[in-house]
Order: C-alpha cells, then structure tokens, then sequence
C-alpha cells in the first residue's frame, strides 16, 4: 500500500487521473490530509464506494502521543510520539516572540555518535518517512493549538543522512494547500554530512543550514565528534564556502560550550577565524547535561570570556536562551527515558 500522506499534490493528482478520477478529488483528498484525518472514511465530501477504494490503495497513519510535558517555566511542549511500528520519537513546540518554532526528529536515533548528545546512544534504529516528519509539525500544531510558524531539524537524528526523506518533507511542508511553511522559516542541522552539502545547494532551498561545529580543530573535534574523523574541520569549512557561494544564505555554527572541552581562549580564536572564513554566525549552546554523558556545561564565566573574544574579531553571536529545562527538552532525552524503563 502506498503512503499517501508522504506524496505531494502533484502526485496523488497523477495517481488520480490514472484510476480515472476527476481532478477535484486529489484537492479534495490533500486538504482532508493537512487537517490531520486517520482514515479516508472521515472525508465526508468523497463518495462512499470512492473511500473503499482509496482505503484498499493507500495508507494513512496517525502518531499517537505517547506523552506531553508542558513546561511550568516557559511553556514548552515536548511530544513523545509512536510510530506505526512501535517506535517512539520526539518533537518540541517552543514559543518565541516572532512566532512558534517546532524541534523536529528526522531519524529514530542517529549513527553519528557525538560523544556529548543523547539521542545516538543505542544507534541508529530507522529513518523517518516524509510524512511521519510531517505527522511531527501537523499534529503539534493540531494538539497544541499553536500555530507553527517555523521549523528547526534539530531533533533526533541526521537530517542528512535521511537526505531524500527529508528533502520530500521539506516539499510537502513548504505546499501552498498544505502547512504553507516558508523555507526561509525552516533550518536543517548538521553534524557535518560534506558529501551532501552540494547536493543540498543544488536543491536550492532558501532554508538555513545549521552547522554543529562544536569544536574549530581536529583534535578537539574529532574527540567529541566521529563525524570529523576522515573529514577535518578544513574540509567542512570549504563546503560550507562552496555552499554559501552557491546560495548566498549565510550558514549558522551551532557550538555547545563544554567545560574544559571546547571554551578555552584557543577555541575562541580559532572559532572566529573560521566563522569569518564563511561569514558564519555563531549560535552558543550552553550544554545540556546528559546523565549518561560526563560532559559539563560552561561556566558563566568561560562563557562570557569567549563571547568577547567573538565579539571583539567581529564575529556574529548569539546564546541560545535555555527553553524548557523542566520536561527533558533536549533531543533524545525523552525516547532515552522511555527506553530505559522498557
Ligand atoms: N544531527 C544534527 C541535528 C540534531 S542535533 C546535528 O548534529 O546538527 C541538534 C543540535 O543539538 C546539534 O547542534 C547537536 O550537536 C546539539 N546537541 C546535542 N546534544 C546536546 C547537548 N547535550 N547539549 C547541547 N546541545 C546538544
């Protein structure tokens, strides 16, 4: 059976035409779709002997929420979700000023094994279909009530490693009779995937890529992160020059500061030569303690020392503010828990 709610307008119309169907069904059908039905019979417009048929043809699956912790702080959601095989991921809905941002995951855990994240502990299990990347945005913004106005992959896994996923998801979120979701409003995380930067920039997107750096050398780098082994800082820094050539989008280092890791006076200069070196800008992370990982956040005082050093060589910085520090709202912190109680 095929998934329908992960094929685009264009797609299902084609599908339609060849079974012979008026045009307006196909419409008829996406719309039905982005308001989240579980099933064709809900379509009340469609005919029934039509539902039949379409329900023999094609899939449509609901994520059922496991759990959902709003923040007492600040309001953040966190969803643990299940997934049509039992696999849970997670998704958080954050209220800013500007808008609401939704944290979304991309894979049921992740391969790459950053040394100081959550969700890679136990591997990687599978890749999200488009549409269950979809199912994340449709459905927080469903249940919450809160209109989602921009998307972040910075949830569970490796965005690009799940590449053509991901890219149909960013396809179906951006469709006008869909979510309508802007790409200028969307940013893709990486840990440093190189061989897909191009591919990326060939797509042309106008959404931001998010680099986590974490480290601007190789000893430092390759310690906490595998994925910079074989590949080396210079190399991500040269494509992420092709990549900011090629799209004239300025691409974002995301660096969580980890005490006595990466916050010296040493990271912080090389950090603002590299980050000039592409016309970067700097998103600090103040480490999120991970309770099977002995990394340690910054102190306040590291912190603001590095910050002027960027600052001072004229570099582009920002803090990321802490949001939901009460539900577990950083990535695979959830799905860990639940694992462990298993
Ligand atoms: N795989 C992608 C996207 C998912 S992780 C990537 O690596 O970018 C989203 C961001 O959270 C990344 O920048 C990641 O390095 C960061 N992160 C993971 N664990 C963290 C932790 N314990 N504290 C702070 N940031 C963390």
């Amino acid at each position: 059976m095929k998934n329908i709610k992960s094929m685009l307008p264009e797609e299902i119309a084609a599908d339609f035409e060849a079974m012979g169907l008026p045009k307006y069904r196909a419409k008829q059908v996406f719309k039905w779709l982005v308001r989240g039905v579980g099933s064709f019979d809900e379509m009340s417009d469609i005919p029934k002997p039509l539902r039949e048929k379409l329900e023999e043809e094609y899939s449509i699956y609901k994520p059922k929420v496991l759990s959902k912790q709003v923040s007492q702080i600040d309001g953040t959601i966190k969803y643990l979700w299940e997934l049509c095989d039992g696999n849970a991921v997670e998704t958080v809905v954050m209220s800013y000023k500007h808008g609401n941002t939704v944290c979304v995951s991309s894979q049921v855990g992740c391969r790459q094994g950053c040394a100081f994240c959550a969700s890679t502990i136990g591997g990687l299990v599978r890749c999200l279909e488009p549409s269950e990347i979809l199912d994340e945005v449709l459905f927080s913004e469903l249940d919450s009530g809160k209109h989602i106005s921009n998307i972040v992959l910075m949830g569970i896994g490796e965005p690009l490693d799940n590449f053509d996923n991901v890219m149909k998801f960013l396809k179906l979120v951006n469709c006008p009779d869909g979510m309508n979701i802007g790409m200028r409003h969307i940013s893709l995380s990486t840990c440093g995937i190189i061989e897909r930067f191009d591919d990326l920039a060939e797509q042309n997107l106008q959404l931001t890529l998010s680099v986590s750096l974490h480290a601007p050398d190789d000893e430092t780098r390759s310690k906490i992160m595998p994925a910079n082994r074989g590949r080396g800082v210079d190399e991500l820094i040269a494509a992420c020059k092709r990549y900011y050539d090629k799209t004239g989008r300025r691409i974002s280092f995301e660096y969580a500061m980890i005490d006595g890791v990466n916050d010296t006076e040493y990271h912080a200069r090389l950090l603002a030569k590299r980050a000039k070196a592409v016309c970067a800008h700097v998103n600090l992370i103040p480490l999120n303690h991970v309770e099977e990982r002995q990394f340690k956040p910054s102190t306040d005082g590291h912190m603001k020392a590095f910050i002027k050093i960027l600052e001072d060589s004229g570099v582009n910085v920002t803090v990321r503010r802490k949001l939901g520090g009460d539900v577990d709202a950083s990535c695979g912190q959830l799905r860990r828990k639940m694992q462990k109680k298993k």
